[in-house]
């Protein structure tokens, strides 16, 4: 660092001609009291004139000198190159010692040894005086003395009398002495001074190396004073100069609205020991870009008792940013920007204490995504993550601005609306919110068509605490997915809840219900009018429940389906029915008997083979099993049409339940492989009165004889029905008219029955 050597040698010369040029004033007096004695002295012996003439000489060096002196203090420029005056302050303190040495030859006593003496002695004591004057500089004091030490020698030289040898001896001791004190002096000096300044630069260098390194500026500001002194890391903050700088330039960088809070914590400072944090945005005023600072003042008291505040400033602007996004991590959803479902349960436990204080209502309002798991896999999760972005947009443009959306996770959304007026508030928010539903989404090339189910919970009826009123949004949202009305969004009921936990004890209870033979199957005959004979037996499951006893399919199936136990029932229903189709057939009741398969089973890769694998195990005639599908229940008909072909290959009956329920478009009907159509009893209901009714039996009829495929109707319960379908020619028919589903034992003697004209009971 060749600069700051530089500045540094600079600094120690400077401070060297300051004590130097302080040293001549003293001199000057103290030369001059010692020259008014020693003319005094010395006038006797060497005579007045000589003395006087001395003297004028000693006054002129030391005017010389004192002008000097005045010049120095007189300077303008401090900062200036201070070898010349050191050049100046040098000559001047020779002259004044070429002076002294005059005095040898001027007023020298001779042949008087005292006198000789005395005056060498004089001389010693100027040398001496140099040692306090001149200490600060080892070559100039050494050349003071020498002059001095070397006249008197050359005097002695050329007095030559017998005494001159022995005060040569004496003065060369005296002089000796002096010149080493010298060396001595100016040595010590001069290193105190390189130390000083060697700890003043480490301090600066510490301090500067300390400033970069945690990025710590400081500023200190007397009391009362219109400007304070900033360090380097501060101007490089704020963008001002370092040094002294203006406390309104300070003030206007610092953020408007955090401009009370500083003053505040420099008040607080100001009359406590404390120090005081305070954090705030400043401006920089090169960038003109906000930081964030976090500064420290403490009030310190002077040696003069001024009060003092120094404060510490940092800038924790990467701190901050690092912690906002830690932030957002933990309290938003990186996909949607929504807050995450922690901090939505923080949010809503502030709103619902708030809410309970203020005695005020809240709404949790909860939203699904239907489908979406479909949508990720056959659009790719892009596709997904574009709609769950899409849907957030719309949740919040839907609601207020004090309103707050969610992201539970996957497709699950909440929102929270607080300070309630009423309800239809609510109602129009959600329905603002599932507007989304008649939208279509265009995502890349796809067209999506969003499904949404809601539920809401109300503060304080449905819940007291944020997991109860989120569970019962969830559960009101599940409700309305169940049950599919037109409604997509329903309030909360107590009802819900029961219905729940009953749902959940039916899984439970179903799952345990195969195991432990708690199904039977009982049989509804088909009678064919024409034959007058009842030619099969529809078999349909009950549950006997241990605790509600005979439980009919239509509680169960559907749960049985969603819990993905129907293959297992349904397998079940095969065997027990093939087993039983059996045991007529040997003792002679040749009984046709339909199952009911559903969809999910009917196209298990499995099926055919386990048909076929009960069918000889039980030595059933393919043709004797019928088994009943619905048109509507399969998602793809193609599929189930193979099915369909390979067991009507191995001579296996199909027949369509609930005909006309269903989607099936004609075509597709055109296609299928089937044996029989079973005319759903919604259309036999409405017999013989109702005109639409009559037109679709009388269609379904036509249709199967022109497919030349058989037709039974089912659910016919009066004689006038029954009338009505043998007109039309349907002779095949099932229903409570002939006999209601009855258990296996009853079966043969049904078979007894002469059925047009008895029934059953
Ligand atoms: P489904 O296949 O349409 O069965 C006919 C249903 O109508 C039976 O109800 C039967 O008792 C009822 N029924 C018959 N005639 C009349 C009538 O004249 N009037 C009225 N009101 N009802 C009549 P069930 O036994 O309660 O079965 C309901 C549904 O449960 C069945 O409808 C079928 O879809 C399903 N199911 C029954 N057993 C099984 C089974 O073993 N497996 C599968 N997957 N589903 C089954
Ligand atoms: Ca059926
Ligand atoms: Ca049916």
């Amino acid at each position: 660092m060749p600069n700051t050597i530089n500045v540094r040698q600079n600094e120690i010369r400077r401070n060297q001609n300051d004590l130097l040029y302080a040293g001549v004033k003293f001199s000057a007096f103290g030369t001059f009291g010692a020259a008014l004695v020693v003319t005094y002295t010395f006038g006797a012996v060497s005579g007045h004139n000589n003395a006087l003439a001395w003297l004028s000489l000693i006054v002129v060096a030391y005017a010389i000198r004192l002008y000097d002196l005045l010049a120095y203090n007189r300077r303008t420029d401090k900062n200036d190159s201070s070898s010349q005056w050191k050049i100046r302050l040098s000559a001047g303190a020779l002259l004044s010692s070429i002076a002294w040495a005059s005095s040898l030859w001027i007023i020298y006593p001779e042949n008087n040894p005292a006198y000789e003496a005395l005056l060498i002695l004089a001389l010693g004591g100027v040398a001496g005086g140099a040692l306090a004057t001149l200490p600060y500089d080892k070559k100039l004091n050494n050349a003071f003395q020498l002059i001095l030490f070397l006249s008197v020698q050359t005097r002695l030289f050329v007095d030559a009398s017998d005494y001159a040898a022995s005060l040569s001896v004496v003065s060369f001791f005296v002089f000796g002495f002096l010149l080493v004190c010298g060396k001595e002096v100016g040595k010590n000096y001069i290193d105190l001074l390189s130390l000083r300044y060697d700890s003043q630069e480490t301090n600066i260098t510490l301090m500067k190396t300390t400033e970069e390194m945690a990025k710590v500026g400081y500023w200190q500001w007397g009391i009362g004073e219109k400007s304070l002194e900033a360090s380097e890391m501060l101007s490089s903050i704020t963008g001002l100069n370092s040094g002294i700088t203006s406390i309104t330039d300070c003030y206007k960088l610092i953020h408007p609205a955090d401009r009370p809070s500083v003053k505040n914590s420099i008040m607080k400072a100001l009359h406590s020991d404390d120090d005081c944090t305070v954090e705030f945005r400043a401006k920089n005023r090169r960038t003109q870009e906000y930081r964030n600072i976090n500064q420290v003042v403490k009030r310190i008291i002077d040696s003069h008792n001024n009060t003092i505040l120094i404060g510490t400033v940092q800038d924790v602007t990467a701190i901050k940013q690092a912690e906002e996004r830690i932030y957002n991590l933990a309290f938003y959803d990186p996909l949607t920007s929504l807050r995450n479902r922690a901090s939505f349960h923080d949010y809503l436990k502030f709103s619902v204490d708030l809410a309970s204080k203020q005695q005020s209502s809240l709404a949790v309002i909860y939203m699904d995504l239907d489908e979406f798991k479909s949508i990720n896999d056959s659009y790719g999760h892009e596709c997904g993550d574009a709609l769950l972005r899409e849907f957030s947009e719309h949740l919040q443009r839907s609601v207020r601005k004090t309103d707050v959306v969610a992201r539970l996770g996957g497709d699950e959304f909440i929102i929270l609306i607080d300070n309630l007026s009423s309800e239809s508030d609510v109602i129009a928010t959600v329905e603002r919110c599932l507007s989304f539903l008649k939208q279509t989404i265009t995502i890349g090339s796809y067209k999506i068509n969003p499904k949404i189910s809601s539920g809401v919970s109300m503060y304080p009826q449905d819940g007291r605490d944020p997991d109860t009123l989120i569970k019962n949004a969830t559960i009101a949202t599940d409700y309305i997915k169940k049950s599919k009305p037109l409604v997509k969004y329903a309030f909360y009921s107590e009802q819900m809840t029961s219905d729940l936990v009953e749902r959940v004890r039916l899984e439970a209870d179903l799952r345990h219900a195969l195991k432990s033979d708690q199904f039977e199957l009982w049989y509804q005959p088909k009678i064919n009018v024409n034959k007058n004979h009842m030619t099969g037996v529809e078999a349909l499951i009950r549950w006997r429940h241990p605790i509600k006893g005979l439980v009919p399919p239509g509680l169960f199936i559907e749960t049985a389906e969603r819990i993905g136990m129907i293959s297992d029932i349904g397998a079940w229903v095969m065997r027990t029915a093939c087993r039983q189709q059996a045991i007529w057939r040997r003792s002679g009741l040749p009984l046709q008997v339909a199952i009911n398969i559903s969809g999910e089973h009917f196209t298990a890769p499995d099926f055919v083979s386990d048909v076929k694998a009960v069918l000889k195990e039980f030595d059933v005639q393919p043709n004797d099993l019928e088994i009943e599908i619905t048109e509507s229940l399969s998602r793809n008909p193609e599929e189930q049409n193979v099915v369909c072909r390979e067991l009507r290959k191995i001579g296996v009956k199909i027949a369509i339940d609930d005909f006309g329920t269903g989607y099936s478009s004609l075509s597709v009907l055109g296609e299928m492989e089937f044996d029989t159509i079973k005319i759903d009893r919604s259309f036999i209901i409405g017999l013989p009165d109702n005109i639409n009714s009559q037109l679709m039996v009388k269609t379904i009829v036509g249709l199967s004889a022109a497919m030349g495929c058989d037709i039974i109707a089912e659910g016919v319960e009066t004689s006038e029905q029954l009338g009505y379908l043998m007109d039309i020619d349907c002779p095949n028919i099932q229903g409570y008219y002939f006999s209601k589903p009855v258990e296996v034992m009853n079966i043969p003697k049904l078979t007894q029955l002469e059925w047009m004209g008895q029934r059953a009971a």
